[in-house]
């Protein structure tokens, strides 16, 4: 009975995921197509360009989430090969693609001479970015982000420890468990996806390395993802 109990249960976290998932999905495809449909209706060329990059924005947020779903389902199909830690965290500040006049901002902090680690290049990037996102949304007024890389010893390899660290409200001690859950999010409907954690962990771990959270209510946060060196 109660094996039937635990089936039960993961079948329907199962159900809430896929219907998440699936509800996700329709949005952003409801908006590709509603926004393509009246951007073939307008005269207007403005408008149309509006119109056009407003689908195109939709599309890329499907196509992110699918490359989240792939990573922390461990299916992604991994190019593993020596990177370097600066190429990383430049990489990851493009994705994340502050508009200018924004009222966030980054500082990038790397080391010196710091070996290069084993990574998808592409995957880091969006982790990272996805960190880096979450630190922007803690801070609704605007603010720094630090982003950074260093030397450490946090896996039994040697590593190097790239931090994403914000100066927001921090993380409320009864939610740390649930972090890493899969569409667990505090943010409105629409606005988070509850991938972004467990993606930069579901990545990190692929990788032979770690997540890790420092976070003080009041302070703010900083999530460090740990790699090894190459
Ligand atoms: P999402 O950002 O889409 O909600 P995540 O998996 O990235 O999904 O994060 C899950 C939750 O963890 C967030 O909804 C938020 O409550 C909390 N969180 C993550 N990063 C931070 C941060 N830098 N500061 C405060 N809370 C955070």
């Amino acid at each position: 009975a109660r094996e039937t109990q635990i089936e039960a249960a993961k079948l329907t976290a199962l159900g809430r995921l896929t219907g998440g998932i699936a509800h996700d999905f329709n949005n952003m495809l409801t908006a590709v197509l509603g926004n393509l449909e009246l951007a073939r209706m307008t005269k207007e060329p403005g408008e149309q360009d509006k119109l056009m990059s407003e689908a195109e924005r939709s599309a890329r947020r499907g196509a992110r989430l699918t490359r989240e779903l792939l990573a922390l389902s461990g299916r992604s199909h991994l190019e593993i090969a020596p990177r370097r830690p600066e190429g990383l965290v430049a990489a990851a500040v493009a994705v994340l693609d502050l508009p200018e006049g924004a009222r966030h901002s980054t500082r990038v902090i790397v080391a010196p001479d710091l070996p290069a680690v084993r990574a998808d290049a592409a995957l880091v990037a969006e982790a990272l970015a996805g960190l880096m996102r979450n630190a922007c949304e803690a801070m609704p007024d605007g603010g720094e982000i630090e982003i950074s890389a260093r030397l450490s010893d946090a896996l039994d390899a040697p590593t190097v420890t790239f931090g994403v660290r914000d100066h927001g409200g921090g993380i409320a001690p009864d939610l740390r468990p649930h972090l890493f859950e899969p569409y667990f999010t505090t943010k409105q409907v629409g606005a988070g996806s509850g991938l972004g954690l467990p993606m930069a962990r579901g990545v990190a771990e692929q990788l032979q390395g770690g997540i890790e959270i420092e976070s003080t209510p009041g302070e703010g946060t900083e999530v460090l993802m740990h790699l090894p060196a190459a």
